[in-house]
């Protein structure tokens, strides 16, 4: 049996929750916001405060609000950007490999670590 090949389309986007990002396209392009969730299977994050979806929500019980809820849908990883905590630059991810073998994320803008 042959061996399947891995498939390269899972990118590595290095966006991690508590990471700021900017949203670039999309009707929330221009927002920052922090990312709550980070979903690489998908290639989708979820960020606080962007992307906004409606969802009506019927009233069950007693004790719940009916009517209509504001909830944050995930965005695509190819539309949100890193903001670098140093410079404060959207930024692409580097990866900086220290001299005790660990692997660090990197500003490709400042040279800085981003952690
Ligand atoms: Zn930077």
């Amino acid at each position: 049996m042959a061996v399947k090949q891995k498939k390269k389309n899972k990118r590595k986007a290095g966006i991690k929750t508590g990471d700021t990002v900017l949203i670039i396209t999309g009707k929330d392009a221009g927002e920052r916001g922090r990312v709550i969730a980070v979903f690489p299977e998908k290639n989708r994050v979820l960020v606080e405060g962007v992307n906004f979806v409606k969802k009506h929500a019927r009233r069950t019980r007693e004790d719940r609000k009916g009517g209509i809820h504001e909830l944050e849908a995930s965005v695509d990883l190819s539309n949100a950007m890193l903001v670098c905590p140093k410079c404060k630059q959207p930024t692409r991810v580097g990866h900086i490999i220290l001299a005790d073998g660990s692997k660090v994320r990197s500003c490709k803008k400042c040279g800085e670590i981003v952690e």
